[in-house]
């Protein structure tokens, strides 16, 4: 008899986006004008075309391929060497902050990266989730049988929450007298779009430190950080790297949610505790898991991502990102003259706002839907923290958000 893993049971029947889906699609079968309107600010997907820069290298990566004088088979599972040196450099060295290409291993999405991560930690680890996130940091620790069972409010049972909220600027800070194994930090936060500042990361890593606390830092979100003071990276902190992991991805800067390609950093001198109380290197053991379970990512996408840390590479990036975020301005701003109190937005491109009244915020999704033709993504859906707030991602075009802008200020109050 084939058992099946049975934490799997434990998982809430929807992930978040496939009941946006089933709701969205009732009311489109219900409501073909409403159909005809809708706009979805749901799901955080890029709209933009690729910049023309990793176009032109997809292009001529793949002519390369048809020539057996270039052709290429199995790349090396950590990433080719021009795109790991590339990034140590374009992302890390230029800004002053230390990270090498070998500490660099290339993926196909971040994704990946934080749930894979547990492949190399132990069952036992205490571990915090900030309240409201991402929902796959929660979701692969359930599968991967780190916690009890889920409530109905979506909570595991096991996992500490770190809570964030308006009183916190949903940043939570290091919970005191607690001591936790590790802890995963997303910032720019996807959903509240809140930045950790220099001091609330540094917070961050001393009590790290101190607790022997390993950090997973998805940084998903960086290259949207305009505020000069704010770190876009872990690294930039003293002392984190003897106690974080970083993921990034191409996914939201380069408009590569389609392409695929990430990468997480694991500093050389990083060790966690093995069962006999001796402390072992995490980079080679990651190492391990890649070279193991991946075949590394495709030579013409990494050959993409390698050309967006050209000159011109640079320049379209910043204008992909400089068109989300003035569409990030003008949600801001519709939905602070529409009453709600926003976050976010302004280093991110996810705008975080308070249902009108408190209400529930899967009523407020419902009610977008049908009154404005809007999909949203529900604040609950992140966490409990989450109640009563909703996102707008600001990935669209110019035309859809100015038209959301103008359904948002004809919304009955
Ligand atoms: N991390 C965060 C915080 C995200 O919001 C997302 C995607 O929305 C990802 C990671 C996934 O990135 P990737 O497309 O590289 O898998």
């Amino acid at each position: 008899m084939a058992r099946l893993n049975d934490n799997y049971l434990k998982l809430k029947a929807g992930y978040l986006f496939p009941e946006i889906s089933r709701r969205v699609n009732a009311f489109c079968e219900a409501s073909p004008e409403g159909k005809a309107r809708l706009i979805r600010c749901g799901i955080g997907d890029v709209t933009e075309p690729l910049p023309p820069v990793a176009i032109a290298a997809l292009r001529g990566a793949a002519e390369e391929l048809g020539s057996r004088a270039t052709f290429r088979g199995y790349g090396p599972e950590q990433g080719y060497p021009f795109l790991r040196e590339a990034i140590a450099h374009g992302d890390y060295q230029a800004r002053g902050v230390e990270v090498h290409a070998s500490e660099i291993f290339v993926s196909d999405g971040s994704k990946c990266d934080c749930g894979n991560i547990l492949d190399i930690l132990g069952p036992d680890n205490r571990t915090a989730i900030p309240d409201p996130v991402y929902p796959v940091y929660a979701d692969t620790n359930v599968m991967a049988g780190r916690t009890g069972a889920m409530t109905d409010s979506g909570a595991c049972e096991g996992l500490f929450y770190l809570e964030g909220n308006a009183a916190n600027g949903f940043v939570p800070p290091p919970p005191a007298g607690e001591k936790l194994d590790v802890a995963y930090l997303c910032f720019p936060n996807n959903p509240t779009g809140a930045v950790a500042t220099r001091a609330q990361l540094q917070a961050w890593v001393d009590y790290a430190l101190a607790n022997d606390t390993l950090l997973l830092f998805d940084a998903a979100y960086e290259a949207y950080v305009q505020d000069p003071a704010l770190p876009r990276s872990i690294y930039e902190i003293p002392g984190a790297r003897g106690c974080a992991i970083e993921f990034r991805s191409f996914s939201k800067n380069g408009g590569f949610t389609g392409v695929r390609c990430a990468f997480t950093v694991v500093p050389a001198g990083l060790t966690a505790a093995a069962a006999d109380g001796s402390r072992v290197p995490l980079h080679g053991l990651w190492g391990r898991r890649m070279s193991t379970k991946f075949n590394g990512v495709s030579y013409v996408v990494q050959r993409a991502a390698e050309a967006l840390y050209t000159e011109a590479g640079r320049a379209q990036t910043a204008a992909l990102v400089r068109h989300y975020m003035d569409n990030a301005a003008i949600l801001r701003q519709a939905l602070g003259q529409a009453g709600l109190t926003v976050f976010g937005g302004e280093n991110a491109p996810y705008v975080w706002a308070s249902t009108p009244g408190g209400v529930p915020s899967w009523d407020f999704f419902d009610r977008m839907l049908r009154e404005a033709n809007v999909v949203i993504t529900p604040g609950a859906g992140f966490g409990r923290a989450g109640e009563g707030w909703f996102r707008v991602s600001a990935f669209n075009s110019r035309e859809n958000v100015l038209e959301v802008a103008k359904r948002i200020a004809e919304l009955r109050p």
